[in-house]
């Protein structure tokens, strides 16, 4: 196991009872065995994936139960959670009533660290984790550190933080359900990027989603980095236990005060980690050097470099670390320019709060919009675009509440509804959208919904759409 150093005596013969048949639950199952806990492994599907699985992990000697999620087996002495299990699950409810304590992935991650473990910079928000969690990555290796992209995303938490790649920092992205379940973790800094209402049936209320998520703030050693923009984000600093010395950071689009990060005439400027705050700011990067240059984006990359900040690293490579990075597909993805008009897959804006950042970055707009809505409303964000728009195409099983927000709050901007959900819906809206659309107009696919009534997932919705472009493109030329 590499270089971790945890005594094998802490989980030698201990009961431990995984919940969830999944990447993170077979990769804890893994770990504690090999550490000489007894597992038993349970999940309420019994698929032959499942039964494949199951035949692996009986190999190294882990009982695998199928079929049963909701009864606690005999004996267990801890229970490790998946990230998609409610707190509301029976089997946590069984666990409670025995007195058994209930933790994460993220958890174990952090209680298998060795003493001289790389410390974590570790980011949760809303949206924009997975993009701020790369750009920092991506700024760590620039400034020649050992570094990886970890939590929600990559290899499984506990393998890396167990196996044998020497790390000097990592760059953790941990949601709000990870960091429900993580009560020891510890970063050396924190950032939560924004918070707006999401995943409420999880957690039950906004004020819990907010508590999950303030827990990153939770013993930060050197910066609890927060939104200036979003309140809500600094009220959850005040609110944290942090070691003493450690810093309240700030990012803002706007001009930085002392203890901030901002933007001043399109450049990056850092006015917390130099020698004096009250008079002096040092330049990090360029807007510009932003992929894609977009607002909230620009916000991604100011909280990036306000944890590399914290971790000590110099400023060129925070501009080298911003140039090298690439967003991943189907984010803000620039597809193709056909008859003058821009095609942009943000087909990952599977909430509102998503959807109005990547809105408010273009003008004027033929937005496609539409899917599962989840029980958001529309209203707040068609009021905030509506000057933009050019029109809207209407896709997907909840497109009607979309529909009535936007005859409530835009009602001159031309709408197309399309009534179907089979495969060639995509191509459909793609086509309308560009009957709608002007030379110099930007088309965008922003849902605001989840994908799952028409697509297996945002990928292929994401895909569906570039491939429709494409397809237009080719008769165009
Ligand atoms: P997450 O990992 O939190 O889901 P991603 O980085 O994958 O976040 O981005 C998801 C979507 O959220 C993007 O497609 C984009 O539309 C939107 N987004 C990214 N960053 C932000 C931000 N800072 N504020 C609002 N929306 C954002």
């Amino acid at each position: 196991m590499g270089s971790r150093q945890v005594s094998d005596r802490d989980w030698q013969g201990k009961r431990i009872t995984v919940a969830g048949l999944g990447v993170s639950g077979i990769s804890a199952a893994r770990a504690l065995t090999g550490l000489g806990a007894s597992l038993t492994v349970v999940d309420g599907g019994d698929s032959e994936e499942h039964r494949a699985r199951a035949a692996e992990l009986a190999e190294l000697g882990i009982t695998v139960r199928l079929g049963d999620a909701q009864t606690l087996p005999e004996g267990t002495d801890l229970v490790v959670t998946s990230p998609g299990w409610k707190p509301s699950s029976p089997l946590f409810a069984a666990a409670a009533q025995a007195g058994v304590d209930v933790v994460g992935d993220v958890e174990i991650a952090w209680r298998l660290r060795g003493p001289d473990a790389a410390p974590w910079l570790a980011i949760t928000g809303t949206n924009g984790k997975t993009t701020t969690t790369r750009m920092l990555a991506s700024i760590l290796s620039a400034a020649g550190l050992r570094t990886a992209a970890i939590g929600n995303i990559g290899t499984p938490i506990i393998d890396v933080v167990t196996g044998d790649e020497p790390y000097d920092v990592l760059a953790v992205e941990l949601s709000s359900y990870q960091l429900h379940w993580a009560p020891s973790l510890r970063a050396h800094s924190g950032a939560v990027l924004n918070l707006a209402p999401d995943h409420l049936d999880w957690h039950g209320s906004m004020k819990e989603y907010a508590a999950d998520k303030g827990r990153i703030y939770e013993g930060n050693s050197v910066a609890c980095v927060y939104n200036v923009a979003d309140p809500a984000t600094e009220d959850l600093v005040r609110e944290a236990d942090v070691e003493e010395g450690c810093r309240a950071i700030g990012f803002t689009l706007s001009t930085p005060g002392p203890s901030q990060l901002g933007v001043v005439d399109g450049i990056l400027v850092d006015r917390a980690f130099v020698e004096n705050r009250h008079k002096q700011a040092q330049e990090l990067a360029e807007v510009t050097d932003i992929d894609p240059p977009a607002p909230h984006n620009i916000a991604n990359a100011l909280a990036a470099a306000a944890l590399a900040r914290a971790f000590g690293v110099a400023p060129a490579a925070v501009r080298e670390g911003l140039r090298n990075f690439r967003p991943d597909a189907h984010r803000i993805e620039r597809v193709e320019e056909v008859a003058g008009v821009t095609y942009i897959d943000d087909s990952k804006a599977t909430n509102t709060h998503a959807a109005e950042a990547s809105l408010a970055a273009y003008d004027p707009i033929v937005w496609i919009a539409g899917g599962l809505a989840k029980g958001a409303t529309f209203d707040e964000i068609v009021e905030k675009s509506a000057p933009r728009l050019r029109g809207v195409v209407l896709i997907g099983a909840d497109r009607a509440l979309v529909r009535e927000a936007l005859v409530r709050h835009a009602p001159e901007v031309p709408v197309v509804e399309l009534d179907r959900t089979d495969t060639g819906a995509m191509s459909a809206a793609v086509r309308e959208a560009a009957q709608l659309a002007r030379p110099g107009d930007t088309v965008l696919l922003a849902p605001a919904c989840a994908s799952m009534d028409m697509f297996a997932n945002y990928n292929k919705r994401g895909e569906a759409f570039a491939d429709a472009v494409r397809a237009l493109a080719d008769e165009r030329a």
